[in-house]
């Protein structure tokens, strides 16, 4: 029998008749393939030896049992690229992912968190094929307006924001005249992250939760609230350290401004003593807000 010659890509696909198909197991596209010439045949499989780098041929013996005949059946393994593969480190590009965000530790976290999501898919066939950084974001240009729109989701749903997507006239094929669509997908993530203080409507508030409901502490009533990040307008107050100056009969802190003793606005759960340090915000007075 001739050895037979099967052309497959990293990402489990194999080529078939001039067609990238998917496989499990490089086994079962021997296996079909043999079967093509000797129906049925029973086969006995030593390890097979797979190719490691692009365009490596590896040959493999198979021995098929077929009508009471014994034959050894040579299995050239080769180790192509893919159409979707091929497209790695070009300028192809589906959809592209535009984040933004005014809080650059948030901002490079998750374009992080993105990058190792996208390495897992590689075997999918999904490349980040370009990223373009700009003064409040990062624009990333992916292989699959799929992904990109899960990948935006799981962003927005995470950290809060807002998110758009709105796919784009490209082109037109021109073998089955469809409309080809591009992806841009928006992501504008909080400029704040759980923990940090912010002012809305002359309040003071903690962050508690974010995602697609904001959960925040109003300091001064102990109360929470749940808002949309569309609907919060809103800036992050700095922190600064400084010490406990008084206990009794009210607490006080170190105005970090004036350096005066000053009351603190909101009741703190923990139990302080003087000339402990803490974290504070001013805005009206001074919040205690570790
Ligand atoms: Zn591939």
């Amino acid at each position: 029998m001739k050895p037979i010659t099967i052309t497959y890509c990293s990402c489990n696909k194999y080529l078939d008749r001039n067609k990238w198909k998917s496989f499990k197991n490089i086994k079962g596209v021997i296996a079909k393939k043999i079967r093509a010439e000797l129906p049925r045949a029973k086969l006995s499989f030593s390890r097979v030896e797979t190719p490691q780098a692009f365009k490596e041929k590896r040959e493999n013996e198979v021995i098929a049992r077929c009508k009471g005949k014994e034959h050894v059946v040579k299995i050239i393994l080769k180790l192509g690229k893919c159409d979707v593969c091929s497209k790695e480190g070009t300028e192809y590009y589906e959809a592209i992912l535009q984040v933004r965000s005014s809080k650059l530790r948030l901002l490079e976290e998750s374009v992080e968190v993105l990058k190792r999501r996208v390495e897992s898919l590689r075997r999918k066939g999904v490349f980040i094929n370009k990223v373009k950084k700009l003064e409040d974001g990062y624009d990333l240009y992916l292989t699959n307006k799929r992904v990109v729109q899960s990948l935006g989701r799981e962003l927005y749903e995470t950290y809060g924001g807002v998110y758009k997507a709105s796919p784009h006239l490209y082109s037109r094929s021109r073998q089955t005249s469809k409309n080809i669509y591009r992806v841009n997908v928006f992501v504008r993530l909080p400029g704040f992250e759980k923990g940090d203080v912010i002012l809305s409507d002359n309040r003071v508030f903690r962050v508690e939760k974010t995602g697609k409901k904001i959960k925040l502490l109003d300091l001064k009533k102990n109360s929470f609230l749940s808002v949309d990040y569309s609907k919060l307008s809103y800036h992050v107050l700095k922190k600064h350290s400084t010490y406990v100056s008084r206990v009794h009969p009210d607490l006080e802190v170190i105005n970090p401004f004036d350096y005066q003793s000053s009351m603190v606005k909101n009741k703190p759960k923990q139990h302080l003593d003087v000339g402990q340090e803490v974290n504070v915000v001013v805005h009206q007075g001074v919040y205690i807000v570790d």
